[in-house]
């Protein structure tokens, strides 16, 4: 029997988008879920669940929408995901169960486009869930009721870590330093790919739980460990996530007009930078802006700015600058592809050298050379080796890095019990999630470096096991 055609997710059209922060990808309604699901060959031995990073049985949940079983599918993904609508939003499927289903092209990057959209029925699966007000079962153990546990961060980590440890009876306290709960959902990705409705569900739905919500909190600076077990919290959840950009260290990189993605996305996304005057925090939009990386803070970057150029009537451009080819760029592939229907234009094999300012200190070139690609690197991807006489320069008034994140260091800094490795991340041991104090567990970017938003949840349900195990112990 031909294997049908993959159903195509709706979305709203490039020229309409790339004008507002509504959500870009619609999803699919029940027929299309139902059509999808039916393509699923439901393999003896499905390989999907091995690409997952917490194991998701996906075979049973998408046997159970062809069964308009909605209700069993979305048990059936809380099991392991607690918030299925932001994973099947975000999730670079195609790098981690669609990349290891039966019907992907083997050793290429990522998965081909027949595979099964795992993500769309995910997220179908996991809406339902929201309008239906369906939930996880509550396990709650006499045992535990006694005992409170600070969270610090409320990034998808420190979200997930409450949710498991409320869900089981304990008594939570988030800390999160920002004056608004998320982490890099909220501050880093935009609406338009995480609508931050769903978000707030997510977060009002732990606050039904009990889990008390402390913002504008730094622990570290506010309260120390040690203060916080003297308050009476009998373990402690980091999840700090890697919010330290790095930078390219090329001359000229601390010009006006030359943000780090972090910072110009948090301007944006948390602080309505968009709105100034009205808002208090200004945003440079100009005509000609870089994008300096080709991850996905690369391409939210490169789609906000472009977004403010057309809300702002400037005739302008937005181009990624990558110094390898768009086979090795770690974006999700739907990101690019949305990137360049909306109008970003990509500059490939492109090294920047230098910026160069004007007498005012504002940048307005960036010298660069033109790169091949050579041997693999030690990640794996060819490395892109400079061509000899091939520089040259480009107009740039805006210039945005985006080329990685690094550990937050507010609390290890003032924390020398705490180990960490030689990149500031937390060492824990890998089964609990227990760091070097006592009671003390961490997950997510903090501990594996810049990932994914699954595999931070992976490992903070990991680290809440890890205290339940603990504090039944006392
Ligand atoms: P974070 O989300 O970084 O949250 C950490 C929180 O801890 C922050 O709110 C911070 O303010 C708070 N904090 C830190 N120190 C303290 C302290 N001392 N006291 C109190 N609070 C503190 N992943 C995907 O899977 N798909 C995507 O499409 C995707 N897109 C991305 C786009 C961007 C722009 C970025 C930056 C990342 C993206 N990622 C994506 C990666 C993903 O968002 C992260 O892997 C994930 O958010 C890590 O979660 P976390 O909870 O560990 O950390
Ligand atoms: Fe098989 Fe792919 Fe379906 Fe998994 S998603 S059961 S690997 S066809």
């Amino acid at each position: 029997m031909a294997i049908k055609e993959p159903v195509k997710v709706r979305e709203v059209a490039a020229l309409t988008r790339a004008v507002n922060f509504e959500e870009v990808v619609l999803g699919y309604n029940e027929a299309e879920a139902l059509t999808e699901a039916a393509r699923c060959l439901q393999c003896k031995n499905p390989v999907c669940i091995s690409g997952c990073p917490v194991g998701i049985d996906i075979k049973k949940f998408i046997y159970q929408i062809t069964q308009k079983d909605y209700k069993g599918a979305y048990l059936t993904l809380r099991e392991r995901n607690n918030f299925p609508s932001i994973c099947g939003r975000v999730c670079p499927a195609e790098y981690q169960c669609r990349k290891a289903c039966v019907m992907s092209k083997k050793g290429h990057p990522y998965a081909s486009a027949n595979t099964i959209n795992v993500h769309f029925l995910e997220r179908f699966v996991g809406d339902h869930g929201m309008k239906n007000a369906l939930d996880a079962p509550v396990m709650k153990d006499p045992k535990l009721s006694k005992f409170k546990v600070a969270v610090v961060g409320s990034g998808p980590a420190g979200l997930c870590c409450s949710g498991e440890l409320a869900r089981r009876g304990i008594k939570v306290t988030m800390f999160e330093s920002l004056h608004k709960t998320g982490g890099v959902l909220r501050y880093g990705i935009p609406p338009f790919r995480m609508p931050r409705d769903i978000l707030d569900f997510e977060i009002d739905s732990l606050k039904k739980m009990g889990v008390d919500i402390i913002p504008n909190f730094i622990v570290g600076n506010a309260r120390s460990l040690e203060e916080l077990f003297a308050e009476g919290y009998s373990a402690i959840f980091l999840g700090l996530g890697a919010g330290i950009p790095s930078f390219l260290g090329i001359p000229g990189e601390n010009l006006c007009n030359i943000y780090s993605a972090n910072e110009f996305l948090t301007r944006v996304n948390l602080m309505s930078a968009y709105k100034f005057p009205q808002s208090h925090t200004p945003v440079n939009i100009g005509k000609h802006i870089v994008v300096i990386g080709g991850g996905n803070t690369a391409m939210d970057a490169a789609r906000v700015a472009l977004r403010l150029q057309k809300m702002n009537g400037i005739q302008a451009d937005t181009t990624i600058a990558y110094r390898r080819t768009e086979v090795e760029m770690p974006a999700r592939r739907l990101e690019i592809e949305h990137a360049r229907e909306e109008g970003v234009n990509f500059d490939m094999l492109v090294r920047p050298d230098e910026f160069v300012g004007d007498e005012n200190a504002f940048v307005k070139k960036m010298k660069c050379t033109r790169c091949e690609l050579g041997e693999p690197d030690a990640s794996g991807r060819r490395k892109p080796v400079p061509i000899p006489g091939s520089e040259f320069e480009r107009e740039c008034d805006v210039a945005i890095i985006a080329v990685g994140l690094n550990a937050n260091q507010l609390l290890t800094k003032v924390t020398p019990s705490l180990t960490t490795d030689k990149y500031g991340d937390v060492v824990v041991n890998k089964e609990t999630m227990e760091t070097s104090i006592k009671g003390v567990f961490a997950g997510g970017d903090i501990v594996g470096g810049e990932g994914t938003v699954i595999e931070a949840m992976g490992m903070a349900k990991r680290a809440a096991q890890g205290i339940v195990d603990h504090l039944l112990k006392q």
